[in-house]
């Protein structure tokens, strides 16, 4: 496997046979992926109703059977009671529990925000005092950073530590919208010592936390949000997790690992959600036929297949790089250090699984509703709860907004630190946009054109960086609307080429869905195309003007010049193949 650093994709081209995609799944991921699907059909969907009556009894019941078939603890090693299993195995378990989101909201609190930290920064004391409870399920944790006056603006958090004389720490402040706030029993509190340290904590109930109200939120029904309150919390000095001052660290190597899973949750949905669309639109019938057999239908599914496949192949791609870091990082089972530099590494990468996911599960289920027609707005149905329930997902782990910002930010940071060679190679391409025009090449491989338009892709996207960066210079981090630009073109330059490259792959291998990865691959190619083509007019618009503006869109359209495909074709013979199977082409 490959072990491109964090971003390097956005400079070099990669082989099929070095990136990690589903098709590649081991029987222990096959066995883990199934037990969490059994587990979710057969024990969370028919405890829904219960648990979105708000009967938390239940809640807790159904993460200690997640803690009993081993799924909280993928991520963790045996020594501290967890499963042990590798990043490819934690994307799995993500995507099946995406079948109830409210449960996957408690799990998620639990596995991800609470147990992850511990161990990524607890002390060995603290590791053996509470993860083995945490992944048995015995205790529920959950995670407090926000605050009414701090949602992004994380650090900006009010919540006070007072130091004692004994060492220990008095808590005041309140946090909001904290998941599994109404029943967890452990938490990790971020509040600020000496009135500027801002420092994690392991926070235990019974030092005198209490819970808000329920909110009433649009969706997530079955999943509780409170605030927390801290009235004069006493917290020992031994329940300080990390350092007094670095609570950023813990705050945002968490963040890195729950992005990436939050995005495989979302492609986890996705999937399940094409399955509901096939099976109704078969089944539908309208002026005689199935709604299946319309043109505007298959539109439809064909396009929920193509997202999600982008998204599932941008992802498996991501748990291999990072898999293949930690592996080629000597250490022992229990040392978490691998792992935080890997997220760490993959930071850009886990911020686009975020946003990439959340937003194809937003269109996959609004276009879910749409196939169900009057059927998808009321509640006899699950599409509209999907719905509701999806909407946060642009919102918690950090808003799409800031995770836009923080990936064009990440890039060029490290290209000033001299760790992407950014520079050199958007310096190199304006070299070359000032040469002749190379002599366009062509070959008949499989997917050659794709290859060339994500070469392409990757030259508009250095062409953008390097003028924002000559333009703007460290000013650039005021302008967020070219930001935006940037992170919708680097966006879909992973996506297109993760699609491509696993395209490739199934057709080396001579997988007998082959066809299908291609008509996937190549439709997201064509539209990926029109869509960087819109993003870096709008940015070379909003930076240069005149003959100046005239010469730069010349070199991109010289650029990007691609050749539509028919992709109505494709995208109904992806739709046909998602009804004849009943869901997910690619499941
Ligand atoms: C159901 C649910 C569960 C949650 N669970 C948890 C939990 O378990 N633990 C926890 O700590 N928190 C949790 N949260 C809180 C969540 O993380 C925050 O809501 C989120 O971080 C956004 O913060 P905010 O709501 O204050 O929005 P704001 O930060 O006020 O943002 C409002 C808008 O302004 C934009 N914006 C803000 N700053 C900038 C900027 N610098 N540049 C450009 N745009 C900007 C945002 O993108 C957004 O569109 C949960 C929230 C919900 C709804």
């Amino acid at each position: 496997m490959s072990t491109l650093r964090g971003g390097e994709w956005l400079l070099q081209p990669s082989t099929a046979d070095s990136v990690f995609t589903p098709e590649r799944l081991t029987d222990e991921h096959r066995l883990i992926s199934r037990t969490a699907q059994e587990f979710v059909q057969n024990e969370i969907l028919p405890a829904l109703d219960k648990l979105e009556a708000k009967d938390w009894g239940l809640a807790r019941r159904l993460v200690q059977r997640g803690g009993d078939l081993g799924l909280l603890g993928v991520d963790v090693p045996e020594a501290y009671g967890g499963v042990g299993l590798d990043k490819v195995a934690s994307l799995v378990v993500s995507e099946k529990m995406a079948g109830s989101a409210s449960f996957g909201a408690t799990f998620g609190a639990q596995a991800n925000l609470t147990a992850i930290p511990l161990f990524l920064f607890g002390t060995e004391a603290q590791k053996q005092k509470y993860l083995p409870k945490l992944l048995s399920g015995e205790l529920v944790g959950a995670y407090g950073l926000s605050e009414t006056g701090s949602g992004s603006d994380a650090l900006g958090a009010r919540t006070r530590a007072a130091r004692q004389p004994d060492g220990s720490f008095v808590l005041n402040g309140e946090k909001m919208w904290i998941t599994n706030g109404g029943f967890a029993d452990l938490f990790v509190v971020f509040a600020k010592v000496d009135g500027d340290q801002f420092t994690a904590f392991l926070v235990e109930r019974g030092f005198g936390v209490k819970s808000g109200k329920e909110e009433h939120k649009m969706g997530l029904h079955g999943s509780s949000t409170t605030a927390l309150i801290f009235q004069d919390v006493r917290v020992p000095a031994e329940n300080v997790l990390g350092e007094i001052g670095k609570g950023h660290k813990v705050a945002f190597n968490v963040l890195n690992f729950a992005r990436f899973k939050l995005g495989a949750m979302c492609g986890g949905g996705a999937q399940y959600a094409i399955a509901e669309s096939a099976k109704y639109a078969a089944s539908r019938r309208q002026f005689g036929q199935p709604i299946a057999s319309f043109g505007a239908i298959k539109h439809k599914l064909g396009e929920m297949v193509i997202r999600t496949y982008a998204v599932e192949s941008l992802l498996y791609r991501t748990a291999g790089l990072v898999d293949a870091r930690v592996d080629a990082t000597p250490h022992d089972a229990t040392d978490a250090s691998p792992a935080l530099a890997a997220f760490e590494e993959y930071a850009v990468e886990a911020s686009i699984a975020k946003v990439a996911g959340s937003e194809a599960l937003n269109y996959v289920l609004d276009e879910n509703i749409q196939i169900h027609g009057g059927n998808g707005y009321v509640r006899d149905y699950p599409a509209e709860r999907h719905f509701r329930d999806a909407r946060v997902n642009r919102i918690f782990e950090g808003t799409n907004e800031i995770n836009r910002l923080l990936i064009p930010g990440m890039l060029i940071r490290r290209a000033v630190k001299g760790e992407l060679p950014l520079i050199p190679a958007a310096k190199a391409l304006q070299d070359e946009l000032l040469g002749p025009s190379p002599m366009p090449t062509s070959d008949d491989a499989v997917l050659g054109d794709e290859f060339r338009a994500v070469e392409a892709f990757k030259k508009s996207a250095l062409m953008i960086f390097g003028i924002a960066m000559q333009t703007y210079g460290t000013k650039l981090t005021d302008e967020q609307e070219v930001l935006m630009h940037l992170a919708d073109i680097a966006i879909d330059v992973f996506s297109a080429e993760s699609a491509v490259l696993r395209a490739r792959a199934a057709s080396d291998r001579g997988d007998g869905k082959a066809a299908l990865h291609i008509d996937a691959a190549r439709t997201f190619v064509n539209d990926a195309a029109m869509r960087i083509e819109t993003s870096a007019r709008q940015a070379l618009a909003a930076m240069v003007d005149g003959d100046n503006l005239r010469t730069m869109l010349a070199a991109l359209r010289r650029v990007l010049k691609i050749t539509p495909v028919n992709t109505v074709a494709m995208r109904r013979r992806l739709a046909d193949e998602t009804v004849s199977r009943s869901g997910y082409p690619f499941a």
